[in-house]
């Protein structure tokens, strides 16, 4: 790889530069760097993003949902590439979730124009809207808009001060009544690769800068309820307990162990108890328990649930009543086996040997992979894995290091798709 390749131009100087203005953009009544989608403080992020877009040399757009597209076009017109992420984030939280890869996307426009490269296919960077849960309960709002599964109904969506969904993405520069044509499809979008940071610990591990990653995981909850029988905590002989809280800690364990038998294909959480009565002197009669898992590969997902239905039948078998209902599950993402392919080789052009690893958060790309099924994800390190939390950190030399493996991969997939 000689220097005058757009990858050798990117320059960590200027993403710490841009990383330290959007840093700035923050809720200062709430803890640690709070950009709540839809503040004052994401209107004016957003208003930033689009004008380094324009002194990057894009041409700046807000589509109807609100979010801020910059097009650099191709030698022909057509499908575009897309690369991309979101800036708005959780309330306490970090300055790299979602905002590595906006920050990534713009530098990516840079380096091409600065290393003369003409694309044969058009180049879109994009911030979306709200990717985080926003005031109105809703996720992924801006991705949900271009994929067509953000409904009209949920326009009017509100928030605790009373504002619709509507009016808030109105006020950020879009036009709800128009929400239909932020719509887009396989004849808009040749391709969509996201940078983002890890948000977990393993490229950190492998000691690796860049990973690839294979897909994003599905997500099962359900919620159990279990009926035992309430009585006197001294009384009563432990031989002639029905406790609900027993059971329902022996029917975890059990999930827990089904998970032990996937290492490192299955997360299991049991994050929601609630016992009842709640008495130090009574034994609980009632317990509800929520229960989550993620998994890529669905026949994890189906030997998780298979492990459910096998502790609810045991717990009946002792004599208790034990029934789950599903609150949601969504679907795993594979990611596109070509486009981590082109991924891979980019790195790999760099020195890198990144690692495959799934991805245990969701993002845009779940969105995007409605509109095409190019879909491809780059990761890098998150110090401790830690995320969603102030302490979340990314060297920003990594940040840099996997826009570099974004512009190359860029050229590639130019290469390739065109
Ligand atoms: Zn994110």
């Amino acid at each position: 790889m000689e220097k005058r390749d757009p990858a050798w131009r990117v320059d960590p100087d200027r993403i710490r530069t841009d990383w330290e203005t959007l840093a700035t953009f923050v809720d200062p009544s709430r803890p640690g760097h709070t950009r709540r989608a839809f503040s004052p403080q994401d209107r004016a992020a957003r208003r930033w993003v689009a004008r380094r877009m324009e002194e990057a040399g894009l041409a700046v757009t807000v589509d109807a949902a609100g979010n801020v597209w910059g097009l650099r076009p191709g030698t022909r017109d057509g499908p575009k590439l897309v690369t991309g992420s979101h800036t708005d984030t959780v309330d306490g939280g970090g300055r790299f979730d979602g905002i590595a890869g906006v920050l990534a996307a713009l530098e990516v426009a840079r380096v091409l124009d600065e290393a003369g490269v003409r694309l044969r296919l058009p180049l879109a960077v994009v911030d979306f809207v709200a990717e985080e849960p926003s005031p109105f309960g809703l996720s992924c709002v801006g991705s949900r808009a271009v994929s067509g599964h953000l409904a009209v109904e949920h326009l009017s969506l509100r928030d605790d001060a009373g504002r619709t969904l509507g009016e808030a993405i109105a006020q950020l520069g879009g036009d709800p009544a128009r929400l239909a044509s932020a719509r887009l499809g396989p004849d808009d979008v040749a391709a969509f690769v996201e940078l983002h940071v890890e948000q977990g610990p393993y490229l950190e591990r492998a000691g690796a800068r860049v990973g690839v990653v294979t897909g994003i995981v599905g997500i099962d909850r359900y919620d159990v309820e279990i009926l035992g029988e309430r009585g006197h905590s001294g009384t009563l002989p432990m031989s002639d307990r029905h406790d609900a809280a027993v059971a329902a800690a022996r029917l975890v364990l059990d999930l827990m162990a089904e998970a032990a038998r996937h290492p490192g294909a299955v997360v299991c959480t049991a994050g929601r108890w609630q016992v009842a009565p709640g008495a130090y002197n009574v034994v609980p009669g009632e317990a509800r328990v929520g229960v989550e898992w993620r998994a890529l590969d669905p026949t994890v997902s189906d030997a998780m649930e298979e492990a459910l239905a096998l502790a609810l039948r045991a717990l009946e078998g002792q004599g208790y009543r034990a029934e789950a209902r599903r609150v949601s599950r969504e679907a795993p993402v594979p990611l596109s086996p070509a486009v981590q392919d082109i991924l891979l080789a980019a790195a790999r052009d760099l020195g890198h040997d990144a690692p495959r690893l799934a991805s245990w958060a969701g993002h845009d790309t779940v969105q995007m992979a409605h509109v095409t099924e190019r879909v491809g994800m780059l990761f890098v390190p998150s110090r401790g894995g830690l995320s969603h939390s102030p302490e979340e950190w990314s060297e920003i030399a990594d940040v840099a290091e996997g826009a570099r493996c974004l512009a190359q991969a860029i050229v590639r997939l130019d290469g390739s798709l065109a």
